[in-house]
């Protein structure tokens, strides 16, 4: 069956996706989005109850202006939806002060004038006492960092996108595309779907979706850990900030812990490791179950750094990172298609973002350029 031509296709609703769908809705564009699994599920990147938002970008200088979007683009959903999305708690950053945490975080809040303090081990001690802080470690606090509900925010993008006007199907996959003319159609099993332009947002299946970027994008397996603290009070939402530590010790960075207030809907306290698995994953056969050493591994962190959260384990998530080579997204239009524009490669920290990328693509949409500061993010990068 061939169906009404639309003016854009969005294939991924996850975390991406439904916000691409929500601003080209707003623009008036007649948009479809395709989503293979639920509307928003469990078997991508977008869950697990809570991603940390923070503006002190250590990572890369040129995200805080889009973080500065992000942020009012969250708002504005907040509004539009009447849904509380970001809980602003406060960040704690911990490590030694020639750490990429703390140094880079402290780069970039100098730089770009944010608000923040940076903290002796005394001033943690007293604030903070829920951690347990090596000599040798500082910390930086920024009052703007918490954290969004994943699942509720790709709910309220896709809500408000179809509010719009927008077509979403959930449980229908994508199975082939093609961009050979000046439009591009897309086909599932229900029917082949014509659009003057096409936005991949696939999460951790974009190689598959689109595999001629030229690009390597590595899926890895990362886990989500909960566990009951001592006790509740000093960990509980009001009291207690966003936090992440850098566990190096002048030995290379070794990713960064980080976690959450507990929150009434999942019991426990939150905890997660943001590092690159060595290993490659397939997102269809990937192992969801916990593996031995995976609670161990979340626990060493809890340990070394938050001893009073140590307690027993209730649930333990898997959820999937889509790594690009240099650990930075990939947002632009296909080099081989014009009418094709892809958003992928999140590598583990694209969730804050997806309010502000979703008006990125939909710039890409409908006008093939973007005042947004994309270019950093492009394909181009790969080239040289
Ligand atoms: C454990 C963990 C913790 C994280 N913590 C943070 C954090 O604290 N802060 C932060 O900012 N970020 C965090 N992230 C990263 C962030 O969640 C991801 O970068 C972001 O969700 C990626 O969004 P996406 O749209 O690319 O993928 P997804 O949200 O997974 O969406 C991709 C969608 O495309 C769909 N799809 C794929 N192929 C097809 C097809 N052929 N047809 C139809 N649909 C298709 C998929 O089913 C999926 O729904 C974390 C990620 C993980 C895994």
């Amino acid at each position: 069956m061939t169906s009404d031509r639309y003016d854009v296709i969005v294939v991924g609703l996850g975390s991406m996706g439904s916000a691409a769908c929500w601003h080209l809705a707003r623009r008036g564009a007649r948009v479809l989005g395709l989503e293979q699994f639920n509307i928003p599920h469990a078997l991508g990147s977008h869950h697990g109850a809570s991603r940390m938002i923070r503006l002190a970008y250590f990572e890369h200088r040129d995200y805080v202006a889009l973080l500065l979007r992000a942020y009012e683009l969250w708002d504005l959903l907040e509004r539009d939806s009447g849904v509380k999305l970001l809980h602003i708690t406060g960040g704690l950053y911990l490590g030694r002060p020639d750490s990429e945490l703390i140094a880079g975080s402290i780069r970039a809040a100098r730089d770009h004038a944010l608000p923040h303090e940076v903290l002796d081990r005394a001033a943690i001690a007293a604030r903070f006492p829920q951690f347990d802080v090596p000599d040798d470690a500082i910390g930086v606090h920024e009052t703007r960092a918490g954290f969004l509900l994943p699942e509720a925010a790709v709910a309220a993008h896709a809500d408000q996108a179809m509010r719009r006007g927008a077509v979403l199907h959930g449980c229908e996959p994508v199975t082939a595309w093609d961009a050979s003319g000046d439009s591009v159609s897309v086909r599932t099993d229900r029917a082949t779907y014509r659009a003057g332009h096409l936005v991949f947002a696939g999460g951790a299946w974009s190689g598959r979706l689109v595999r001629d970027l030229g690009v390597d994008l590595k899926v890895t397996r990362q886990t989500l850990g909960w566990f009951w603290p001592r006790e509740t009070a000093p960990f509980s939402l009001g009291r207690f900030p966003v936090w992440a530590v850098d566990p190096s010790r002048g030995d290379g960075y070794r990713g960064i812990y980080y976690g959450f207030p507990m929150m009434p809907d999942t019991p426990g306290v939150k905890i997660a490791h943001h590092w690159r698995t060595p290993d490659g994953v397939d997102p269809d056969t990937v192992e969801r179950r916990p593996l031995p050493g995976d609670e161990a591994a979340l626990r060493e962190g809890l340990q070394r750094w938050l001893p009073a959260a140590d307690g027993p384990l209730l649930s333990l998530q898997v959820c999937l990172y889509t790594n690009s080579p240099d650990g930075h997204f990939i947002i632009d239009r296909h080099p081989a298609h014009p009418p094709v524009t892809v958003a992928c490669g999140f590598s583990g920290h694209g969730f804050k973002f997806a309010s502000v990328v979703g008006e990125a693509l939909a710039d890409l949409a409908t006008t093939g350029r973007s005042d947004l500061p994309i270019g950093f993010l492009g394909l181009g990068r790969f080239r040289h």
